[in-house]
């Protein structure tokens, strides 16, 4: 097998558990390996590192599976793998949907699987990983004997990886669109064509977090997608709520679903910009009870980061205005870049210059089925914050 030698003096990263090895930490590569090829990686001292996937197109040329010398990397490896990740989320009690995999965190580089009852839909986002969907299918296939595998890899971020863009079954092909249940309620999810993996279960630990203060509330949902946060405000006891979303096929599939939960009195849904309605909205002095904000993410990259904080800064401004006082602002973020202290930061200037006190409810993150792994910071990605505005 190719062993690599990373740099004497490279950070302590690698050696405190982070998985990525950078094309510049590597010293030697006594071999040839190939795109996807398994590798051992040494210390500049010869001492084993870990076992890993290799890529030299891509800024991260190795992603390590194991740090144990005597594992090896085949078949059973993912199979075994898979196992863990399902007896976690069984603790944790997620039983019908969770998150099976989530990549780093679970020490499957660039690995996702969104577990819906009994679909699965997968993406690899790495080379080294998509070489082992195979494998990753059979142990699905063995494991829960699903009902459907599908693979949303129509993703530009396998691009780096000199990977296509594709979507398509994994298994016998079946109808995509399907219904799960959440908190008590049910939702279509439309695996095929809805955005990401089809459905934000991140999100589903923190939809509960609404229950009390949407109790006969007038409800603004901005960035509703297809009704989820919508539908749990309505089912808590909303008064009215209303959804807003760019995407017409998501605010199609909201009526659907509030009217599945028998909602649709109470629940509205309008295709617009939110960022325009917000601010003239706010303009006319609109008040809601409760507004909810949960935009896509701003920016992947660094150099926008400063636009991304703009960005939140106003938005949250906006939203603020909009809450009657003493009602709440539940806000949401996901883009990766901002940190969670920063994202309390943003909320602290938009407060200030909206003229508004906040007092904080709860600040709470992604859904447990996505582990935090300490030291790996990429596995906090998403901010969930209530506050009551006054
Ligand atoms: N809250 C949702 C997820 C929201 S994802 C849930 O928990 O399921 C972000 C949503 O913002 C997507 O549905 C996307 O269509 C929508 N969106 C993106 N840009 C928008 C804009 N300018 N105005 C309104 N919605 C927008």
């Amino acid at each position: 097998m190719t062993k690599i030698f990373l740099r004497k003096r490279i950070t302590g990263r690698i050696f405190a558990g982070h998985p990525w090895i950078f094309a510049n930490e590597i010293a030697t590569i006594d071999g040839a390996p190939q795109p996807g090829d398994t590798v051992d990686v040494f210390s500049g001292r010869g001492t084993f590192v870990g076992r890993g996937y290799f890529n030299p197109h891509s800024q991260i040329q190795v992603r390590l599976l194991t740090r144990d010398a005597r594992e090896e990397i085949d078949d059973a490896f993912f199979y075994k793998k898979l196992l863990q990740c399902l007896e976690y989320r069984k603790k944790l009690g997620y039983v019908e949907n969770c998150r099976l995999v989530f990549g780093e965190a679970d020490g499957l580089p660039a690995l996702i699987i969104d577990k819906f009852n009994d679909y699965f839909v997968l993406q690899t986002l790495a080379f080294g990983m998509d070489v082992w969907k195979g494998a990753i299918v059979d142990a699905l296939q063995k494991i829960f004997s699903p009902k459907g595998i599908y693979e949303r890899n129509d993703v530009p971020v396998r691009e780096l990886e000199g990977l296509p863009q594709q979507k398509g079954f994994l298994s016998d092909p079946f109808p995509t669109e399907i219904m799960i249940r959440e908190n008590g309620l049910q939702f279509y999810v439309d695996i095929e064509h809805g955005q990401k993996t089809g459905y934000f279960l991140d999100q589903q630990d923190n939809r509960r977090a609404i229950r009390h203060i949407v109790k006969g509330a007038d409800v603004l949902d901005a960035f509703s997608y297809t009704g989820t946060f919508a539908c749990h405000a309505a089912h808590y006891g909303a008064r009215q709520v209303l959804g807003l979303d760019i995407s017409e096929t998501a605010v199609e599939m909201s009526r659907k679903n509030a009217q599945l939960n028998g909602l649709g009195s109470v629940c509205s849904f309008e295709c617009v910009n939110a960022f325009d309605v917000l601010k003239q909205w706010s303009r006319e002095e609109r008040q809601y009870d409760v507004v909810m904000l949960d935009p896509p993410a701003f920016t992947k990259s660094r150099e926008n980061i400063q636009k991304a904080i703009t960005g939140y800064k106003e938005i949250n401004l906006r939203g603020m205005k909009l809450v009657k006082p003493g009602g709440f602002l539940v806000t949401s973020s996901c883009t990766n870049l901002i940190r969670p202290e920063q994202f309390l930061d943003i909320i602290g200037m938009a407060a200030k210059d909206a003229r508004k006190k906040i007092r904080q409810v709860t600040f709470q993150t992604q859904s447990q089925d996505h582990p935090i792994v300490w030291g790996l910071e990429n596995t906090v990605y998403l901010k969930f914050l209530i506050v009551e505005v006054s």
